[in-house]
């Protein structure tokens, strides 16, 4: 006989439809208080579909791994990577460039790290410890719990708030959140269709096109996930700022640039930049590159080399005594780092 799990059932710790929790392991946000949209896996996925967001697979409805045209007559059409050809090798100061066949510049899709990733896996176990404990997950028995040094909530880490949640209980949430003296930073997709939401959550852009419409919309904080930071300072006037975490040098907890009640009206509109950071970004591949080259010359030897900008030279004296098959990889981390 098959076992089967049990189904989950949709619960409402503390009357809401959200689980929290504090002390999570995302590194990224301290060990803050953090809740998810929706009480199961079906509602988080749910509100993602409601967004029509691309980043969801192509399964689900989705465009993630494909390309976007973001240039010429097919402008927003998605392709598949055998209609694209590369316009530039990778190397590792910058990403691969790759365009339609009559050459008009395409951008990478990536896969959403929340909606795929372990965030997700985790709300099935929360889901069956809150039928025995329904208060465990509640957000009044979470922030009961925070420690002092916890400044902000991180909402909807996972799913997405207005197509999760009515402005009611959006409005309740924030309202329980600020009145402990804490700040709120949560994303939101679908602000075109519930532009209310932008009172409590930044926008979430697709790209640059969508960072234009959600500050014309009047976004006081929009978020966009780039392949490369550095392609703009300013968008209409706002700054550009590279979110700190992303570049290793703060998290949530210390930074709140995101906690858009933060700002008001003679504080200026900005945009909040991270950098793509899923399997197929130039980040993990330049990650992947120093690890090799790591390997083939030693931990300190490359560490030393890479930082005095020797890495080249240092590949090349290798290959008169390399076999053939560690001449191909020498040979491939030499165009890597030449370019
Ligand atoms: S900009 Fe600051 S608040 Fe926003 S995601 Fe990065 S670290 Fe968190």
């Amino acid at each position: 006989m098959t076992k089967t799990n049990p189904p989950t059932v949709s619960l409402r710790p503390g009357g809401l439809p959200i689980l929290a929790i504090v002390g999570g392991a995302n590194g990224k946000l301290e060990g803050i208080p953090s809740w998810t949209v929706g009480t199961t896996k079906k509602e988080a996925v749910e509100s993602c579909a409601a967004t029509h967001c691309n980043f969801r697979h192509v399964d689900d409805g989705g465009e993630a791994g494909r390309y976007k045209v973001v240039q010429g007559p097919n402008l927003g059409l998605y392709l598949d990577k055998k209609d694209t050809r590369i316009r530039r090798e990778a190397t590792d100061k910058s990403p691969e460039l790759r365009e339609t066949m009559d050459g008009h510049l395409v951008e990478s899709v990536p896969l959403c790290f929340a909606l795929y990733g372990t965030e997700m896996f985790a709300i099935a176990s929360k889901n069956r410890a809150a039928q025995k404990d329904l208060d465990r997950y509640s957000l009044e028995t979470v922030l009961g719990k925070r420690s002092i040094k916890h400044k902000y909530v991180r909402g909807a880490t996972v799913g997405n708030p207005s197509t999760g949640l009515t402005r009611g209980q959006l409005a309740k949430i924030d309202q329980m959140v600020r009145s402990e003296g804490l700040g709120h930073i949560l994303y939101d997709h679908a602000w075109r269709l519930n532009p209310w939401v932008l009172e409590y959550a930044c926008a979430s852009a697709n790209d640059w096109p969508g960072v234009v419409d959600a500050l014309d919309a009047g976004a006081k904080v929009v978020t966009v996930t780039v392949p490369k930071f550095g392609e703009y300072n300013r968008v209409k006037g706002a700054p550009v700022i590279k979110c700190p975490e992303n570049l290793g040098k703060g998290t949530c907890n210390t930074c709140g640039l995101c906690d858009v009640k933060k700002r008001n009206d003679h504080t200026p509109q900005i945009v909040v930049v991270f950098e793509q950071h899923d399997s197929a970004s130039h980040k993990r591949k330049k990650g992947n590159a120093r690890r090799a080259v790591a390997g083939i010359l030693g931990k300190f030897k490359a560490a030393k080399a890479l930082e005095e900008g020797s890495i080249v030279e240092e590949l090349q004296a290798l290959l008169p005594e390399a076999s053939k098959p560690l001449t191909r990889r020498i040979h491939r981390y030499i165009s890597w780092f030449s370019g």
